[in-house]
């Protein structure tokens, strides 16, 4: 894929998992058809997993956190596939032997979507009585078109309470969703990094969190969340990316991370764990990011965090973040 093209994408919208796909697809082939259906089926299962590990942990943090959140949406935890966001459109649809462009990508576990038994693989044909393939899409690639039908999903039930959704096995679902903290999650291309924007954490497919115990990815995704909650990126903008400011955010979402973690079911002390499989691999010795404390500090200040949170925190019951959790910076 051109490098041109991911530059663009990280920097305009949700290239998400999309592209990981479609270089698997438009890879040279000179498999027979049988086994280029499987290729691709096993191309588009491979990126399910990982996707459904990101938005099961993901839902857990914005749904169980909401309350303490000041930004929320409402959402239903369900993640759409788009075939046009892919070089090949056709090839996939001939290879899953779908009608349309839409799928169901992943249903986050607890969300309204699960509860509405809605199942990855199956085919969404129309949002409120409008068909999907009436939708425009300007040429191959094109992923701004699901970013859209996300938006018009989470602005129906926001408005209306509701939004129906036509399935391929007839069935026409209807889901509302629940307010949650304002934080998209998408799997990105191939790539380790993990980011936040402000609104969507975004994790690459090669991130090391997804070989890691779930408590500890979790913990990952709590401190990339943390930053959205915190207003990190607004205040950073407004404040200049100064190695004292980039510090002191990173400290907070690093603080910040064992309380999402508990309201979420994990243990708090995953984050601990989290960045001390993490930081020594990643953080240490010459190349020592100087805009990050070093993994060691960062063990200390996560566990002193946990001690402050025990004092008003007993363990049954939300972590109240909002009122407890003391901030470092001026944000929001
Ligand atoms: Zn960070």
């Amino acid at each position: 894929m051109p490098s041109v093209r991911r530059a663009f994408e990280s920097a305009v919208g949700p290239a998400a998992c999309l592209s990981a796909l479609a270089l698997a697809i438009t890879a040279p082939s000179n498999a027979q058809d049988g086994s280029e259906a499987s290729e691709i089926k096993s191309a588009l299962a491979a990126i399910q997993a990982k996707d459904q590990a990101l938005q099961d942990i993901g839902w857990r943090l914005v749904a169980r956190n909401a309350e303490f959140c000041s930004r929320k949406q409402v959402s239903a935890g369900l993640q759409l596939l788009d075939l046009r966001a892919f070089g090949e459109p056709d090839r996939i649809r001939a290879a899953l032997d779908l009608g349309g462009d839409f799928l169901v990508q992943t249903v986050a576990e607890g969300s309204p979507a699960y509860n509405a038994a809605l199942k990855p693989d199956a085919e969404v044909f129309a949002i409120d009585g409008k068909p999907l393939s009436d939708k425009p899409s300007k040429d191959s690639r094109d992923w701004r078109r699901l970013a859209e039908i996300h938006d018009e999903i989470d602005l129906a039930m926001s408005e209306a309470g509701e939004v129906a959704l036509a399935m391929d096995d007839g069935r026409v679902v209807i889901l509302s969703g629940i307010p949650v903290c304002a934080t998209r999650f998408e799997l990105d291309d191939g790539g380790k990094r993990a980011v936040a924007d402000g609104k969507r954490v975004q994790i690459g497919a090669d991130f090391p969190g997804y070989g890691y115990p779930e408590g500890e990815f979790a913990a990952a995704i709590a401190h990339e969340l943390a930053h959205n909650i915190l207003g990190h990126r607004i205040w950073l903008d407004k404040e200049g990316r100064k190695r004292k400011n980039i510090r002191a955010t990173e400290r907070e979402a690093d603080r910040l991370m064992p309380w999402l973690l508990a309201n979420a079911g994990y243990d708090p002390a995953s984050a601990l764990r989290f960045m001390q499989r993490w930081g020594p691999r990643h953080s240490g010795g010459i190349f020592r990011k100087r805009t990050h404390e070093g993994w060691d500090e960062r063990v200390e200040q996560i566990a002193a965090e946990i001690e402050r949170m025990q004092q008003s925190w007993a363990g049954d019951g939300p972590a109240n973040w909002r009122q407890h959790f003391v901030r470092e910076i001026e944000a929001d």
